[in-house]
């Protein structure tokens, strides 16, 4: 059986928010459209929720419920640089990465050596990570099957993990109620409950011909989960161009000598463990450098080249610093550019269909 861990952030937007304004931590806090008119909320804390608010509401609405709500605007590119940083830390694990939006993926972790293998130990030291280079929480749900790990990661939520091992797989969907499962709205769950199937255990019974009459297409997959049957593996889709390691610093670096021996101390020997494979089958077709400034401008440096090279890096990060005329960095990463007359992702991945 396959292990996927389902990583999520909580409250993502507005936990970025309060992280960055900390003096909004005890209030009702929503991130979304200020316009009485036209407003809607993307995202609220916890606080606000237990005044009955929740994505998608108009702010007008929220705010007649919860007269002290606190709307602050979005800011898309610090979502997406950290959305940048916790992708970062998922390839320390694995390259079996599914992401289902900005803030929360599949790993898939079979095959990861890391914490001699334990799926649970890996969602912690990922959420560890996290919590440690973001200040932000996420929590995690781990299990063989892919949609079982996403209902898990709802379960401890915020700040928690949830473990359904293959042993205890059909007791947890024999137990579950069935709005839980990805899919089953608000209508077809009354329809559910009208029929007198509440729970998991109550479709699993069930030849597949008599959910699939009430519920066509639908009802199939319905009774598929619920036989606990999900032959997905992750969905890595794109071809690889590159593999690199980059790194959003807690304090920018200013000096060109402290950026490059944290390159060659800490980047490249991580860069070298994950491009290990296509250094075997002499993929490697160039060699990059890139660094992101104070003030987020980014700037890339590239060079042909089919070997790794301490040298290059050097020349190519002096080159990519002197583009900032002496700003500060926040952010430094290599990289290895692939050519892919060879192999392509799709050979690399596990699909199990
Ligand atoms: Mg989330």
């Amino acid at each position: 059986m396959r292990k996927f861990i389902h990583v999520d952030m909580d409250a993502f937007f507005v936990s970025v928010e309060i992280r960055d304004q900390p003096e909004l931590a005890d209030k009702p806090v929503a991130v979304g459209g200020r316009s009485r008119q036209r407003g809607v909320l993307s995202t609220c804390n916890y606080i606000a929720r237990q005044f009955g608010l929740h994505s998608a509401m108009p702010t007008a609405i929220a705010i007649r419920k919860c007269p002290n709500l606190i709307v602050v605007p979005g800011r898309m590119s610090v979502y997406k640089e950290v959305s940048e940083q916790i992708r970062e830390i998922f390839k320390r694990y694995t390259d079996l990465i599914e992401p289902l939006s900005l803030d929360e993926a599949y790993l898939d972790v079979t095959d990861s050596d890391n914490c001699q293998g334990s799926a649970t130990l890996i969602a912690k030291e990922i959420r560890q990570a996290i919590f440690e280079e973001t200040q932000l929480t996420a929590s995690a749900g781990i299990a063989p099957l892919k949609f079982i790990a996403k209902i898990a990661s709802d379960m401890n939520k915020p700040n928690g993990q949830f473990v359904v091992t293959p042993e205890n797989i059909d007791e947890f969907i024999s137990e579950l109620p069935l709005n839980k499962i990805p899919g089953v709205g608000k209508v077809t769950y009354e329809k559910l409950t009208t029929i007198g199937w509440l729970k998991g255990a109550d479709i699993k019974r069930l030849p597949e011909h008599e959910v699939v009459h009430r519920f066509g297409k639908f009802g199939s997959s319905l009774w598929k989960k619920c036989q606990g049957i999900d032959y997905r593996g992750v969905n890595t889709s794109r071809i690889r161009k590159s593999v690199g390691v980059e790194r959003t610093f807690s304090q920018n670096m200013t000096t060109y000598n402290e950026l490059e021996s944290y390159m060659l101390d800490t980047l490249m020997p991580e860069l070298l463990r994950r491009a290990e494979k296509y250094v075997k089958d002499n993929q490697i077709d160039k060699l990059g450098v890139k660094v992101k400034f104070q003030d987020f401008q980014q700037t890339t440096k590239e060079q042909k080249h089919s070997k790794m090279d301490e040298t290059i890096f050097k020349e190519l990060l002096y080159q990519a610093i002197s583009r900032g005329n002496g700003k500060e960095v926040r952010l430094l990463g290599i990289h290895v550019g692939l050519n892919h007359s060879q192999i392509n992702e799709s050979q690399m991945t596990f699909d199990l269909h």
